[in-house]
């Protein structure tokens, strides 16, 4: 047996978010024979892009920052060859505005791990003290059941101007509700590690054509197989493994060797799988994009600190703005929020005085799950009660939140599990075969649907 042979037959791969492609990459790579299945007749979920014929232009469902610290996403970038799809702005530096002083700066960590800019009253955070940063060092001392409000002092600029943004943005949930463990890996992983790991890296053209277009690229160059169309209703189980896979109108047989990744959001691998138990609360994210010609002296994105709006993203000929865990808002009408999120995003960026322009407002109710510390101790693991059927997802327990960080870990470690349970010798998934040992052809798949 070559290094590079496996005892295992096909995996199949049910779900193409992120977590589902980033599975199949590191599994096609290793050698394995891919099929990977989509309810919809698109690939990317929750982080995607498309057309809108009112704004007549390409948008994503909604803005998406990856920081540089990222380092499961930045290396399923690279195996796809998209490095080049995203703009790296060449400094680490998070510009933010309050709207309530007009008062602006920008964090800029240092390079390495010690925290050297927090001693320089220049490149702190306006009003804030040293004390306040050494504060934060209860972070490392959490509870499983502590919350951000909790740990962090609410009471200073500090909390208000950098702690609660960063919080709600990556948790999605409101700093009172967030779980200041998932918090300070977050922190931890980015601002705390320096500014190499705090570059943002902004997908040029849109989400699609940097995270799902490429890996759906090289899957298909891998002799994978991609079934859109194809939603699984059931997994049918015996004797501990999962045994067959019934999609509308279909069903697979599973052989043996086959092994199955589900990478299906959190409440339809409940539904499909007996017993499993998953995060049951999600919060919403609410996106607004302006269709606007954009002057090039704007940063490419914004912290807003005192509006409605967060985040303002800038494209060539849209402006994008984010509010995360927008419970407070979702509900309200559309026309509304254009009104409103509108004022927050000409104030914030100091554009000169216009109506508003063309915009379309996009509500992902079920964003992600709310990451409470109730929420996290309901995060299951890769592994299943079935020997063969293994999940990925940003719902599975990966120590990340929702996150496309957090999903391509997911899609990795399922993909590492299947390696080392079928190849023992293997500790991890290796590097690509050569381009000629594998077939290159995107069969049909037989059982999807028109
Ligand atoms: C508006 C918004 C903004 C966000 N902003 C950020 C951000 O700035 N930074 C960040 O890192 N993360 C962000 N996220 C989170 C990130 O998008 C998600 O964590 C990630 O995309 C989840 O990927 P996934 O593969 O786990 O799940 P999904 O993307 O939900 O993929 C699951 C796939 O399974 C398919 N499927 C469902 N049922 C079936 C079935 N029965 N059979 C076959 N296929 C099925 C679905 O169609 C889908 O394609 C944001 C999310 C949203 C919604």
């Amino acid at each position: 047996m070559t290094a590079r042979s496996h005892s295992g037959g096909k995996v199949h791969v049910v779900g193409a978010g992120l977590a589902g492609l980033a599975a199949s990459v590191a599994l096609a790579d290793d050698g394995r024979r891919v099929v990977l299945y989509e309810a919809r007749a698109h690939a990317g979920g929750r982080c995607r892009s498309f057309h809108d014929s009112e704004l007549g232009v390409r948008i994503d469902n909604g803005n998406h920052l990856l920081l540089s610290g990222n380092r499961a996403a930045l290396s399923y970038i690279e195996r796809i060859g998209a490095l080049d799809t995203f703009e790296q702005p060449a400094e680490a530096a998070i510009p933010f505005v309050d709207l309530s002083d007009g008062e602006r700066w920008e964090v800029r960590p240092s390079r390495g791990r010690v925290p050297w800019w927090i001693l320089r009253p220049s490149r702190r955070v306006p009003g804030t003290q040293l004390r306040d940063y050494a504060a934060a060092l209860r972070l490392r001392r959490v509870g499983p059941g502590d919350t951000v409000a909790a740990v962090l002092d609410r009471g200073t600029k500090l909390f208000r101007r950098l702690w609660e943004p960063l919080a709600v943005a990556a948790l999605n949930t409101s700093a009172e509700q967030a779980s200041a463990a998932l918090f300070s890996r977050v922190v931890s992983e980015t601002i705390g590690s320096g500014a190499v790991a705090c570059r943002p890296m902004l997908a040029r053209d849109g989400l699609s054509e940097s995270l799902v277009d490429p890996a759906l690229d090289y899957l298909s160059r891998k002799g994978g197989e991609i079934c859109f169309g194809s939603r699984l209703k059931e997994v049918g189980f015996a004797a501990g493994y999962a045994t067959e896979l019934r999609f509308d109108g279909s069903s697979i047989p599973l052989l043996p060797h086959d092994d199955v990744v589900l990478a299906v959001p959190a409440a339809i691998a409940a539904r499909i799988v007996p017993g499993l138990v998953v995060p049951d609360d999600h919060a919403p994210i609410v996106n607004a994009h302006f269709r606007y010609e954009t002057p090039a002296h704007l940063p490419p994105f914004l912290g807003i600190i005192g509006g409605v709006a967060e985040w303002v993203f800038r494209k060539r000929d849209i402006l994008s703005v984010t509010v995360s865990a927008a419970d407070r808002i979702v509900d309200r009408p559309a026309a509304e929020l254009h009104d409103i999120l509108w004022r927050d995003v000409a104030r914030a960026l100091a554009l000169a005085p216009v109506a508003t322009p063309p915009s379309r407002i996009v509500k992902e109710r079920r964003a992600t799950f709310r990451a409470t510390p109730a929420q996290l101790a309901r995060r299951p693991p890769t592994a299943t009660a079935w020997n063969n059927l293994h999940l990925a997802g940003d719902f599975v327990d990966t120590g990340l939140p929702a996150t496309i960080e957090g999903a391509i870990r997911s899609g990795v470690a399922a993909a590492g599990r299947i390696t080392r349970r079928r190849n023992p010798e293997s500790a991890t998934v290796g590097p690509p075969p050569s381009a000629t040992s594998l077939p290159t052809t995107t069969q049909d798949c037989e059982h999807a649907l028109p």
